[in-house]
This record gives C-alpha cells, structure tokens and sequence, in this order.
C-alpha cells in the first residue's frame, strides 16, 4: 500500500479519495474549504491542516483541482504543497490545466521530486468505480512508480513526456465538448421540424455523433459547464494563432448555458418556458 496525500476534494478529488481508501491506501486529504473533507474524513481520510502537513511524509502526492490558479495556490502558495515534497516523492497532476501549466510546474518543483501529469477521462461515477481513463504523461520511471495507485482509478495509458497526459486530454475534451454542443444543437433543429426527442435520439446514436449521445444525455456525471468553458479556454489558448472555428462555437455555446453550474448533458435539455 502507498501513502498518499489527495490535494483538493471536490467532486474529483473527493471521489478519488474515496476510491483510494476503499483500495488499501492510507490517505491524507487537504481541502481549502474544510467542509468538503468531511465525507472523506468518515470514510478513514486523515485531514490535514494545510497542503504542506499534507504531503509530510507521503510517498505519492495528488492534485485534483479547478485549474491551474489553484495548482499554483496548492503548491506555491501558503503553506504551500511543493516545498515539503521530499526526494524521491512523486506529484501526479490529476487536473485538467494543460500542458503548458504542467510544464511550467515541473521546473519549478525541488529536485528529486518526480512529475507525472495524469488528467482523466470519465466523470465522478466513473472515479469512484475506478473506471476513469488516466492519461499519463512523464518519464517512464516516474509512471511506471505511481501506476499501482493510478491502476485503482482506472485504465491507464501513458502518452510520452511531461506535458503529454495534459495535452492528450485537452484533444478529448474538445471532441467531447464539440460532440455534445452538436447534440444540443441537432436537438435544437428536431424540435424546429417536429422531430420528437426520442426519435431524434435514436436516429442521431446510429450517425456519426453516435458516440456523443451517451454523455450528452448521460444523468450520472457531474461535469459542470463552467468547467467545460475552462477546458475549451484551455484548448484556444494552446493553439497560437491556429484557429479551430467549431470548438470556438462550442466554447460560446457554453457561455451562454442557463446553468453554468449544472452538468453538460443539461446543454441537450430543452429551456423550461
Ligand atoms: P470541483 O468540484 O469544483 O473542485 C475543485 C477543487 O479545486 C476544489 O477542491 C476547490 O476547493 C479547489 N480550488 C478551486 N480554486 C482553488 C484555489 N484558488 N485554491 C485552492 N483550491 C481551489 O471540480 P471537479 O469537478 O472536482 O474538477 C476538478 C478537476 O478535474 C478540474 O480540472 C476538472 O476540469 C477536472 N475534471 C472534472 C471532471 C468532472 O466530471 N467533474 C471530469 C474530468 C476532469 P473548494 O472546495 O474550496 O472550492
């Protein structure tokens, strides 16, 4: 078993915690509202005061947060986490902040404290069933060290260097995000012709938004748009210069969500009058 401190136990990171736990794993959790470490906390987590008590001692660290500020806060700030990694411990970004961010988090940590970025596939179901899709990046002995811990959350692919894992998400979450935007917006013409929901389902799972359909009607993720509209940011600001016109619309498309706080597959659920 490995000792682990989970920085951040939001949706993610709580639900990773979890599964951690309910894997052997003795786990120390930190959280900047204290409250959100409480369900954690009575499922066996030690709770830490600050990112630095955190990851005293630990063998492998985990940051799950919003984006990259608060990786920069967790790490770098206050009481900050990277200061009080020892040699020899690993830090697995689990985030989704791109690789730019990764990159400019790896030359900034003490020596000898490895670096894997692992951003995943799947939503909190999938996390607390271990069901995620881990996309590693970083040096194959550093992933080769930390992939027993990202076994337990699912499957685990590396991709190549530093940076890669990070890099590898953002290419699924605009295809992800482009593919439910269409759903909502081919939804949007079958109410225009008179096309009845189900039947237009139906119809659109056997073309070639197909593979959409499931998460853009998905009622067991919880993958709000503002974090959505993050992403696709993420994704335009790594483009330099380039455009990619339909990830724009879908970016827009999010903006103007009714409920930025609700999940993405309320984006296909018509507006209540
Ligand atoms: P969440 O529930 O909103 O949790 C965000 C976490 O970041 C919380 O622990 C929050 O702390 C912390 N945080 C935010 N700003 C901070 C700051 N300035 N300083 C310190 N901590 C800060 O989000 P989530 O759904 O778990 O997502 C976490 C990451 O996973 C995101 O990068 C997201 O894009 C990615 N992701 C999400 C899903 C999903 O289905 N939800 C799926 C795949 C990947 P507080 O509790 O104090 O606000």
């Amino acid at each position: 078993m490995t000792k682990i401190a989970v920085l951040g136990t939001g949706r993610m990171g709580g639900a990773i915690a979890h599964r951690l736990l309910a894997c052997g794993h003795p786990v120390t959790v930190w959280n900047r509202t204290p409250s959100r470490t409480e369900a954690v906390r009575r499922a066996g987590a030690h709770v830490a005061a600050s990112p630095a008590e955190a990851v005293a001692g630990v063998e492998v660290a985990v940051t799950m947060l919003a984006d990259p500020a608060a990786v920069d806060a967790v790490l770098f700030g206050p009481d900050g986490a990277a200061a009080a990694l020892a040699p020899g411990t690993c830090l697995v970004e689990m985030s989704t902040i791109g690789p730019a961010a990764v990159r400019a988090l790896a030359g900034r940590l003490p020596e000898g404290v490895h670096l894997v970025d692992a951003p995943v596939g799947g939503s909190v179901t999938a996390a607390a069933a271990g069901r995620l899709r881990v996309l590693a990046g970083g040096p194959t002995a550093a992933v080769e060290r930390v992939a027993p811990v990202l076994a337990a959350l699912g499957a685990v692919r590396h991709l190549g260097a530093t940076g890669s894992g990070a890099a590898a998400k953002l290419v699924l979450n605009a295809a992800l995000l482009v593919g439910v935007v269409g759903v909502a917006d081919a939804l949007t013409v079958a109410r225009a012709v008179g096309v009845d929901r189900d039947t237009a389902l139906d119809l659109l799972d056997a073309g070639p938004l197909g593979a959409a359909v499931p998460r853009a009607t998905a009622a067991d993720a919880d993958f709000p748009v503002t974090l959505a509209h993050k992403d696709l940011g993420l994704v335009l600001d790594e483009l330099a210069g380039v455009d990619a016109p339909v990830v724009r619309a879908a970016r827009a498309a999010l903006a103007a969500a009714s409920d930025p706080t609700a999940d993405i597959a309320t984006l296909t659920t018509p507006e209540q009058p």
